[in-house]
């Protein structure tokens, strides 16, 4: 396929029924499969970062069934990304389940040779601890990142029962590293119980931008999405944690919290990134928990998200 041949798209659901055939995300050609890649889906499926409930290694498999439902015309947005780009499924990278360092270097390795192609790589994870690896190969290809972190939680713990490596301490390493830049990071929706002020503290004097769950009531979406137009600057690294949703809207994960995003103020917020005028390079969604999903719940939230997500990724392209 030349440079100007359309995309190989997704199989077409009025000839091939969606729940028929092999799970490729929202049923896309594989990378093998075509001769070049401008997005490439990379499943992470490793949960050994987590602090409690375990089950994220499931979730690419998961948000890949849960996306064959997903249409090729995304209204909002008002774009066709598997039309206008060459979006294709790099299926799973291969991580060690009991070394978190080998795992997040494969992960790292598979990444950074899809950056390497020219390809903007969209992440499913795994736990949030996957961010890591994603991140610095995304780093690598394209500088410090300008991080959109929607979590629950800050995830920059310094350690946690001694490791530097945990689901719970990924952005401060990230921070350290210079693979994020913090004075051009935003964090929305955190929330929760904590283990004193001075997590909350801490975390702002690292540098981030900060929305609380709590505080959208008073800034709504609109002060969200102005917040990460503040601070955001290219390029944007925007990841997901699922339970920046509530429980009631994505029960499937490993840290739930009460009080979160409701799944349309979560799409309108990513939505309203595509008027900033972004250079989004690579993103993911993470911490799906099947075993503890009911009816597919989450899995069906995330790869709503990851739709989003990938076209930011084609408006950024443009
Ligand atoms: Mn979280
Ligand atoms: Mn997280």
């Amino acid at each position: 396929m030349s440079e100007r041949e359309p995309p190989v798209g997704p199989l077409d659901a009025l000839n091939h029924p969606r729940y028929a055939g092999i799970r490729t995300f929202a049923r896309l050609p594989t990378v093998e499969s075509v001769a070049r890649t401008d997005v490439a889906i990379l499943g992470a499926p490793f949960d050994g970062g987590t602090s409690f409930r375990p089950g994220a290694r499931f979730g690419p498999a998961a948000i890949r069934e849960a996306a064959l439902l997903l249409r090729p015309y995304n209204e909002p947005l008002d774009v066709s990304p598997f039309a206008e780009l060459q979006v294709a499924d790099a299926g799973d990278a291969a991580p060690n389940p009991l070394d978190i360092g080998e795992a997040h270097s494969s992960i790292q390795t598979r990444a950074a040779e899809l950056h390497a192609a020219g390809a903007r790589v969209l992440g499913l994870g795994g736990d949030h601890s996957v961010a890591l690896p994603l991140m610095r190969a995304a780093a690598a290809a394209h500088g410090p990142l300008s991080l959109l972190q929607l979590d629950a939680h800050t995830d920059t713990w310094d350690s946690y029962f001694g490791a530097k490596l945990s689901h719970g301490t990924v952005v401060r390493r990230a921070a350290e590293d210079g693979v994020i830049d913090p004075a051009a990071s935003v964090q929305i929706g955190l929330r929760g119980p904590l283990y004193s002020a001075e997590d909350l503290a801490e975390n702002r004097a690292l540098g981030f931008a900060t929305l609380l769950a709590r505080e959208l009531d008073a800034t709504g979406v609109a002060g969200a999405i102005a917040l990460a137009g503040e601070w955001l600057r290219s390029p944007v690294y925007v990841t997901v944690d699922v339970d920046v949703l509530d429980p009631a809207f994505a029960p499937g994960t490993g840290t739930p919290e009460p009080g979160g995003l409701s799944s349309r103020e979560l799409l309108a917020i990513l939505r309203g990134v595509a008027d900033l005028d972004l250079d989004v390079v690579a993103a993911d969604v993470v911490e799906v928990s099947p075993p503890y999903d009911a009816g597919g719940v989450t899995a069906t939230a995330a790869a709503a998200v990851a739709y989003d997500l990938l076209g930011l990724m084609v408006l950024s392209a443009r």
